[in-house]
């Protein structure tokens, strides 16, 4: 049984109550957790608002010491959190030790380094005798709201900007995989942050919900999907809250008529399958040139087949499960849906019989723009091919969603790549590559895939005020 972490102190729900989590590969439940209610939640904000001043003032050197010091206490931890992360999640282990804990423990290391470097400018004005300059300050009292495809990394890409930028947080992981970030937050109270500067909260939608509508927080960053993310809108406006949003997607990727399919067959199968294609910015639906979409199709039938479903920490696994009954259901429903509307199922699409929440992924052919499976987010392990004709018709088709988060492009011509780059509505291009995030860049959507950005510089917009502060420097007063 794991705890809430409010105000420097582990201590169960006031209401005593707790929700299980489950190994996905084998649906046995793993441990539970303290389901926040609204009385722990206000502690926890309040905690978090009682250490704001301090935090805001606390050294930068010092801020970022504690955040290198996290990055090192993971890297101490590496084996555990690995381990914990694939139980917990069904991330594959090799997964987990190369990708996840590292990737933690840089952007933690990425932003220790932007502690120091948070700067306002000198800007000239009009009016002589006048300087005015900025400051960055701290936005308060942060809430953290992850979803479950890749809690521990997600927990840090807002963890380490909102806390580098001196904000207090109050985190509260999904209910489906919680145990990394309890974990890191484990570390992070050993690493040495003052009481009250991290919180964790566990729990549901309710405690969500709770913690989104509470006075006192001033931020809300939110990863999950758009539907939540809309409702959080309604829920920050009342006090307008400051609002970061990391929403769905369904990533296009086109195929050129000169690309090398070979390439483009091993990469697509990666973008769209990588951690059962439960990714945001997995590739989701794929344009192929029609000349080539029959030998496209075929190929990416193949070689899914050949991936090797089973556990997480069984090296030889390919795929690992999804995260739950409920979401293998709908990712069937999708499939089913979709032969229903007329798409030619190639390969895949149902369940592995054996226990915990495997499923063969779904090849279709024949997919036209108008069906479901190629307009909404599924989230799993399907692959719908469309034919196109005409390169300008292309980018209307791609920008035809309201989802805009990722989108790749697959050709040898950098003039196709380019242009195509510049006109698709999406916030990260990936060419002739699979998806990956990076600290030191961007990450965030267009349309319904979002608001505001994380990662990089655009990390530390997110997560400060912008002050300008006027000094009259000639006699008398103005
Ligand atoms: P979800 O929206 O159901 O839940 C996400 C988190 O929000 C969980 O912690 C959940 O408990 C909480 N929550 C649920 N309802 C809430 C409410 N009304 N108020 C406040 N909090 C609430 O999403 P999910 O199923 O966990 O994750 C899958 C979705 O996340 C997909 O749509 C995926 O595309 C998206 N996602 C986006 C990114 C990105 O960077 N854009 C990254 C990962 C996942």
């Amino acid at each position: 049984m794991s705890d809430l972490f409010i105000g420097g102190a582990w201590s169960p729900a006031a209401t005593g109550r707790s929700f299980p989590t489950l190994n996905p590969a084998d649906g046995t439940v793993i441990t539970t957790c303290a389901e926040a209610g609204p009385a722990d939640v206000d502690r926890a904000v309040g905690a978090a608002r009682e250490a704001a001043d301090a935090w805001a003032a606390h050294p930068e050197h010092l801020r970022a010491r504690l955040l290198w010091r996290v990055a090192d206490l993971i890297e101490a931890n590496a084996e555990e959190l690995a381990e914990l992360e694939s139980r917990d999640s069904g991330q594959l282990l090799g997964v987990a030790r190369e990708v996840s804990v590292p990737g933690t423990a840089e952007h933690f290391r990425y932003f220790a380094g932007w502690c120091t470097k948070i700067q306002g400018a000198v800007l000239p004005v009009a009016f002589p005798d006048t300087l005015h300059y900025t400051r960055r300050e701290p936005v308060g009292v942060c809430a953290l709201i992850t979803p479950w495809n890749f809690p521990l990394m997600i927990a840090a890409w807002k963890l380490a900007p909102a806390l580098a930028c001196g904000n207090t947080v109050i985190i509260k992981p999904a209910e489906q995989t919680p145990l990394s970030t309890v974990r890191l937050v484990e570390l992070m109270s050993e690493a040495g942050f003052p009481p009250g500067v991290v919180n964790l909260l566990t729990g549901g939608p309710g405690t969500g919900r709770a913690l989104a509508a509470h006075p006192a927080v001033d931020k809300i960053s939110f990863t999950g999907s758009t539907e939540v993310g809309r409702s959080l809108v309604s829920a920050a406006a009342g006090g307008l809250k400051r609002l970061t949003l990391e929403l769905g997607g369904k990533a296009p990727s086109i195929i050129a008529a000169d690309a090398d399919l070979d390439a483009a067959v091993a990469g697509n199968l990666t973008g769209a399958l990588f951690h059962s294609g439960q990714v945001c910015a997995a590739y989701a639906r794929f344009y192929v040139d029609r000349k080539r979409a029959d030998e496209f199709t075929e190929k990416m039938a193949a070689g899914a087949a050949a991936l090797r479903i089973g556990p997480g920490d069984d090296p030889a696994s390919w795929l690992g499960p999804l995260v739950s009954e409920e979401h293998l259901r709908s990712v069937d429903a999708h499939v089913r849906g979709a032969v229903y509307e007329g798409a030619d199922l190639v390969g895949g699409g149902r369940r592995v019989d054996r226990p915990g929440f495997f499923y063969e992924p779904a090849v279709f052919a024949g997919v036209t723009d108008d069906m479901a499976i190629a307009r909404e987010e599924v989230f799993g392990p399907v692959i719908p091919v469309l034919a196109y004709d005409d390169p300008d018709e292309l980018v209307a088709r791609a920008n035809a969603l309201e989802y805009g988060l990722a989108a790749s492009i697959w050709t040898r011509d950098l003039s196709t790549a380019h242009r195509l780059a510049a006109r698709i509505r999406a916030g990260a291009i990936f060419i002739n590559m699979i998806h990956v995030p990076d600290a030191a860049t961007t990450w965030g959507g267009y349309k319904a895939s979002g608001w505001g950005r994380e990662m990089g510089p655009y990390a530390i917009d997110a997560y400060t005020e912008v002050k300008g502060v006027w000094t009259h420097l000639g006699p008398g007063s103005r």
